[in-house]
């Protein structure tokens, strides 16, 4: 199983992505340390049109991050929003992140 194949539990709803098409999502879904961003928040430097106004200072973990068989499912969508709440949903992390303020 590669990192585009949803989990045997998991029902995928949406079509295949393999490449990023800077939907924003994982800029503003997850909590990311090394920012200082809390879950559900989006990412400070996270600019219009979705895309990094630091891309050549950002931190590793942004370097490091690969698309995945998320993508196909929250990239679609049309809203940053929707696209962050679908994030959530997928990991169970909705109830956190309205404790995040999220
Ligand atoms: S969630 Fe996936 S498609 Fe969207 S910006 Fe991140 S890596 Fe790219
Ligand atoms: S620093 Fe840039 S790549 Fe990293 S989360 Fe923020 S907007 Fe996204």
């Amino acid at each position: 199983m590669d990192t585009f194949t949803a989990p045997p539990e998991y029902p995928p709803r949406s079509a295949m992505v393999r490449a990023c098409t800077a939907c924003g999502a994982c800029c503003a879904a997850p909590d990311i340390h090394a920012l200082g961003k809390p879950l559900g928040v989006p990412c400070v430097h996270l600019g219009p049109e979705c895309l990094c106004g630091v891309y050549a200072a950002r931190p590793a973990v942004c370097r490091g991050y690969q698309p995945d068989w998320v993508c196909g499912e929250v990239a679609p969508l049309p809203t940053l929003q929707a696209r962050v709440a679908r994030f959530l949903q997928i990991y169970g992390l909705e109830d956190e992140a309205r404790g995040a303020g999220g």
